[in-house]
């Protein structure tokens, strides 16, 4: 297969390296240019970023960083690791000229025509990406992941969903510094601390939860109707949201019926065997100490999501349960690039 080029915007942040580490070496696609804001371009992107861990990659060390202006970048296909105060419009500009974007950001995932996807959950809602096309008058496209902790959510509960119907969550974050990106929060709030707000972050929860699981009908995602409270919290943790959840479902589970259900779940057929997925997008730990951060955010490749302490929850009768994943990754750049790769085995993207 011939290589696609690709091109990362905002290049230099937190998601963009992460970025930059998954597509260095990529099968499918060439990473071809980088860009970030007026502060970047013009440098060499090792004088820009400042480079979270280990070596830059010797293919991207040179390059010149570009501003993010479709005049200025030329791969067709364009993974946004932008900050979301220009996000919006920028992803816009991009999908007029005729890119295809793969977007991290916020601004787009619950407009009713933007395919927000997780590979293995709802990959079918990337029907959407024609009636966007149609819609807007656009050749491009926007195709987005959603918030880090409401994959680390999705992924854990949506086999739990189908199996048993999801009613109600209650559901308690507590979230990586680095989900806040660089330089993010300020040490001496971080260290030591624990943070009970982050803004936005509840709401995306409940809303992007909803059109996850939802079915799409037509040319639109018709939500789930589960009802969701979120508490999101910042702790001193470098990667790896955890997620404490209370279920209730219209069939409750026993806790066995779940473990089984979980263990068995291998994701929707069309991601399997995908580049950047995980041999098991769930990773069930049987131990009462399990998951955690330290232990157990690079399963699969940073990819998979781990489950830990399903047990009976004496308040609904449903299930509680610890679920734990990379921010970065499994919730950020992989889920992206994961995203693009369903895009190009569907057939969705032109070939190169
Ligand atoms: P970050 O470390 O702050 O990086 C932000 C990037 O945006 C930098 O490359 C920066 O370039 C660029 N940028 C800022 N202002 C710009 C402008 N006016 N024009 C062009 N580029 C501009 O943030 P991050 O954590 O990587 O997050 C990136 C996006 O992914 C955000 O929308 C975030 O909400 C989302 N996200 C992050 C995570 C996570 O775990 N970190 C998870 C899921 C989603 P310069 O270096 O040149 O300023």
């Amino acid at each position: 297969m011939r290589k696609r080029r690709v091109a990362v915007l905002g290049a230099t942040g937190a998601v963009g390296q992460a970025f930059i580490r998954l597509l260095a070496d990529h099968p499918w696609f060439e990473l071809a240019e980088l860009a970030a804001s007026e502060r970047s371009a013009g440098k060499r992107y090792s004088d820009a970023a400042h480079w979270l861990g280990g070596e830059i990659p010797a293919t991207v060390r040179e390059l010149t960083v570009v501003p993010c202006d479709p005049a200025a970048v030329k791969a067709g296909i364009v993974f946004s690791a932008l900050d979301s105060s220009v996000a919006g419009d920028v992803e816009q500009e991009f999908a007029r000229d005729g890119r295809l974007v793969v977007s991290n950001a916020k601004n787009h995932r619950m407009a009713p025509d933007v395919p927000l996807i997780i590979a293995e959950v709802n990959p079918e809602h990337l029907a959407l990406l024609e009636t966007q096309r149609v819609r807007r008058g656009w050749e491009g496209g926007i195709v987005t992941n959603g918030n880090c902790s409401t994959i680390a959510f999705v992924s854990a509960i949506a086999p739990l969903h189908r199996a048993f119907g999801l009613r109600r969550a209650i559901v308690t974050t507590l979230q990586a510094v680095s989900g806040a990106g660089y330089p993010g929060v300020p040490s001496l709030d971080a260290l030591g601390n624990v943070i009970p707000f982050i803004r936005d972050e509840e709401e995306k929860i409940e809303e992007e939860t909803r059109k996850f699981l939802g079915v799409l009908d037509g040319d639109a995602v018709a939500p789930a109707a589960v009802m969701i409270g979120a508490q999101c919290t910042r702790v001193p943790v470098e990667n790896g949201h955890t997620i404490c959840a209370t279920l209730d479902f219209e069939n409750q589970p026993s806790p066995e019926d779940a473990r089984r259900v979980l263990c068995e779940w291998r994701g929707a057929d069309v991601a399997r065997g995908l580049p950047t997925s995980p041999e098991r997008p769930v990773v069930l730990r049987d131990e009462p100490d399990r998951p955690q951060p330290r232990r157990d955010v690079d399963t699969g490749g940073g990819m998979s999501t781990v489950v830990g302490r399903v047990r009976q929850d004496p308040v609904f009768g449903g299930i509680r349960l610890v679920a734990m994943a990379h921010n970065v990754m499994r919730g950020a750049a992989g889920a992206a690039v994961q995203n693009a790769e369903l895009l190009v085995a569907g057939g969705l993207l032109p070939e190169p």
